[in-house]
């Protein structure tokens, strides 16, 4: 999984991204790839990875991961040209979701490009760049379906949707409140790679006396979440210097640390928990004194398809899967004694995956 994170001069991306890749280099006993500079990778926390990993006391320990790509270099105009323009529209294109980050914190000596604190404004000035991008490719899509049209009337429906759809964006609007209205035309609307259909995350970046206050006060944060409401998008409040600052603490001194404030979690690992809800994502781990390793698959994947993320024979040559839940193996305290109790499960071919579901797959080919 792939995020870019984007957002105005000044507002703290590079403060977050540094946050990821400390806390990336942190976690240092699992393969870990620096790939270019502007991309972090990190581990997606699992407790139940780590529970596993008592248990088995396994030779390798491999957690799901997820890559942040720092996409730094808009400006107003964008769209047309300007700063790093159609390059860091590019970027964008590549990623499953897109993680904005939006000042709300007040300091006399850092600029903002704007003059002033106003996440309203700093979200309409990069969205509009991502709808301006949008209205260009559907203004090709509309000229190439109404010359099919003339062929074949079937198109029209085509044009009328992508008609009804660039007025949409002119309004301002982002592609991902479009409605649909039927399924022939989620069809069209997913064929088409639009900038703003993609899942957002708005991570209001406070100050560390306004983040360890009452968030859901403060105002900026307030403007924040009344934008997310309205394109069912989430948001979530961090201070990106108080990541900075932690990122590469030992996971111990990390927990106290948070504790101290009143936190169960880094902003980092509630990010990755957002984003995995966002997407509709979940995880299924195997578990063996070779392995343990987390899997990340969408919400309603059925056991064939869950198998071929391991492996393609698996997928094709799949036979059965062999399922106990994290719960029960838990209680139950070893592989063998769950078997004994009778809650090692054979599954079919239709099973759909459950998230935490530990799972050993019998394949043939
Ligand atoms: P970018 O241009 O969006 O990458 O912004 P930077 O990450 O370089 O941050 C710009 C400035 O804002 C730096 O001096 C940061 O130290 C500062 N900054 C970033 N996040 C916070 C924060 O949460 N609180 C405060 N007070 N300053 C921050």
């Amino acid at each position: 999984m792939k995020l870019g994170i984007v957002g105005l001069p000044n507002v703290g991306k590079s403060t977050l991204f540094n946050a990821i890749t400390n806390a990336g280099a942190q976690a240092a006993n699992y393969p870990f790839c620096t790939i270019e500079p502007n991309v972090g990778v990190v581990a997606v926390p699992d407790y139940r990875l780590d529970k596993l990993a008592e248990m088995y006391e396994p030779d390798k320990y491999t957690p799901a991961m997820i890559e942040f790509v720092d996409i730094a270099g808009l400006v107003k105009g964008a769209s047309k040209g300007e700063g790093l323009g159609n390059k860091f529209l590019s970027h964008i294109r590549e990623v499953d979701a897109i993680v904005h980050v939006v000042r709300c914190f007040e300091d006399g000596e850092i600029v903002h490009v704007d003059g002033s604190i106003g996440p309203k404004r700093d979200i309409e000035t990069i969205n509009l760049e991502l709808i301006f991008s949008d209205i260009d490719i559907v203004d090709r899509r509309i000229d190439r379906a109404s010359k099919a049209a003339k062929g074949d009337k079937k198109f029209l429906a085509e044009v009328e949707m992508l008609e009804r759809l660039k007025h949409h964006l002119e309004e301002g609007l982002s592609a991902r409140g479009f409605e649909l209205l039927s399924d022939a035309e989620k069809e069209i609307f997913s064929d088409i790679p639009l900038l703003s259909a993609k899942p957002i995350i708005y991570a209001a970046n406070m100050s560390e006396g306004d983040f360890s206050g009452n968030v859901e006060e403060n105002p900026f944060y307030q403007e924040v979440q009344e934008i997310a409401a309205t394109e069912k998008s989430q948001v979530l409040p961090i201070c990106a210097k108080l990541e900075e600052d932690i990122a590469d603490m030992s996971r111990e001194d990390k927990l106290m640390f948070l504790e101290e404030l009143g936190l169960e979690k880094s902003g980092l690992d509630r990010l990755i928990q957002k984003c995995y809800e966002l997407l509709g994502l979940i995880s299924y781990l195997t578990a063996g004194k070779q392995e343990v390793r987390a899997w990340t698959i969408t919400r309603g994947t059925k056991a064939p398809q869950a198998a071929g993320k391991i492996h393609s024979d698996f997928e094709k040559g799949f036979i059965r899967a062999e399922i106990v839940s994290f719960d029960d193996l838990m209680a139950c305290g070893s592989m063998a004694a769950a078997k004994e109790k009778g809650l090692v499960r054979l599954e079919g071919k239709e099973y759909v995956v459950q998230d935490g579901d530990i799972i050993l797959f019998r394949f043939n080919v």
